[in-house]
């Protein structure tokens, strides 16, 4: 078993002042960074905690009952989501994801949507909204956050095989509680329901022709993501990682594929359509296909530290400035003074950079930031 690194700072003590610029950053909807890339895309991490231990995320050894989560007075509260939302929306943001560690463990999250519904893009429409969970609570949660005016969901599932998927969950949790969540959704209208895979290598791989059988046709979008060096604890190494291309190759030994065009630009996932009609897949390659240069999501951690990329090491600390009594003019500067100086592109750097080069990197983790 792989030598498990446990962090010897905690990368959530550090933050980056988040200042007010002497000459106001104006929101015109339109902000771009250091290599032309416009905010668009703002993912929200709900909380820290997760009732799973995915070893790729959460590892039990690291996240065990010693574990300090954040105290609830750490948190933002919900009107203090809604109000920075509002500044990333003036600033061009059009779709927002809620994610965490489990959002869905954040007690009464509709209310968080339904004020984050009731917000409106520089066109004038309503954002995008979204949420992204591991699936267990989605049978008791669905209808109500529909309600609450959620538009879609993403739910993560490693296998079907129940005893696979309950290893990879490390809580014995059982793959048929999340596939019922997926069918309440469904029921609830927050489709089309996306089912993310991270696949890795010698532990659930043998598992990818299963789920693309499964979800084959049922207009349910199934998307295969390549193990990533998140964070500090989860003991990643390149030879778990399996590239998206060999995924998509046992695909289609199978089941023949097309490659469709992107959704939408700054798209994480390529799509590939089956050739018999029956529905699409995707593959996220964040490891192997670097796609920084139309990377254009910021993400809020759950204490309000505004993250530049999913590997930073450090965040801007805007909860300081909302409970410093900054006013919303100075929240959007300072939000658009930030995206502005933003150069960040790790996996883009990734392949120049020595094999051991993570070793000791103080980085962030996935369930704090958010996926
Ligand atoms: N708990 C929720 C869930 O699992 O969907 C939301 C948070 S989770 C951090 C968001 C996404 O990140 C999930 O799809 C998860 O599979 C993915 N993820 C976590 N660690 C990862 C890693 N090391 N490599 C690739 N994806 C990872
Ligand atoms: Fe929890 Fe999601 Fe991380 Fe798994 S991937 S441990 S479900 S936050
Ligand atoms: Fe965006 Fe950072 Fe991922 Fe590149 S590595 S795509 S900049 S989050």
């Amino acid at each position: 078993m792989a030598e498990r690194v446990i962090p010897l700072v905690d990368q959530r003590l550090a933050a980056l002042r988040a200042s007010v610029p002497a000459q106001p950053v104006a929101a015109t909807g339109l902000v771009a960074d250091t290599l032309g890339r416009e905010l668009r895309d703002l993912r929200i991490s709900v909380t820290d905690r997760c009732n799973f231990r995915c070893s790729y995320c959460m590892p039990k050894e690291v996240f065990d009952k010693n574990y300090q989560y954040l105290p609830h007075a750490s948190l933002l509260s919900f009107e203090e989501i809604t109000r920075l939302a509002r500044q990333f929306l003036a600033h061009g943001v059009r779709k927002i994801r809620l994610t965490g560690g489990e959002p869905l463990l954040r007690k009464n999250l509709e209310i968080l949507v339904d004020q984050l519904s009731q917000l409106r893009t520089v066109e004038g429409t309503p954002p995008e909204l979204t949420l992204t969970t591991n699936g267990s609570l989605l049978t008791r949660k669905a209808q109500a956050l529909k309600d609450a005016g959620l538009k879609r969901v993403t739910v993560s599932l490693d296998g079907l095989d129940d005893a696979v998927f309950r290893r990879m969950n490390d809580v014995d949790f059982p793959v048929a509680e999340v596939l019922e969540g997926i069918a309440a959704a469904r029921e609830a209208g927050l489709g089309p329901v996306k089912v993310n895979m991270v696949v890795k290598r010698g532990t659930n791989d043998h598992e990818i022709l299963p789920m693309a059988r499964h979800f084959k046709g049922s207009g349910i979008v199934l998307r295969f993501i390549e193990y990533m060096d998140v964070g500090a604890t989860n003991g990643w190494r390149m030879d778990e990682v399996m590239p998206s291309s060999e995924v998509r190759a046992r695909i289609a030994s199978e089941f023949p594929l097309v490659q469709l065009d992107a959704a939408a630009p700054g798209e994480t996932a390529e799509r590939w359509g089956y050739v018999d009609g029956e529905g699409e897949v995707g593959f996220i390659s964040s490891v192997t296909q670097a796609f920084c240069g139309d990377c254009n999501r910021a993400r809020l951690s759950t204490e309000g530290k505004l993250y530049l990329c999913l590997f930073a090491s450090n965040g801007y600390d805007l909860r300081e400035l909302l409970r410093g009594g900054a006013s919303d003019e100075q929240l959007a500067s300072a939000i658009g003074h930030i995206w502005q100086g933003r150069d960040d592109r790790y996996s883009e750097l990734r392949s120049t950079l020595p094999a051991d080069a993570s070793a000791g990197v103080r980085r962030v983790e996935m369930s704090y930031i958010g996926g």
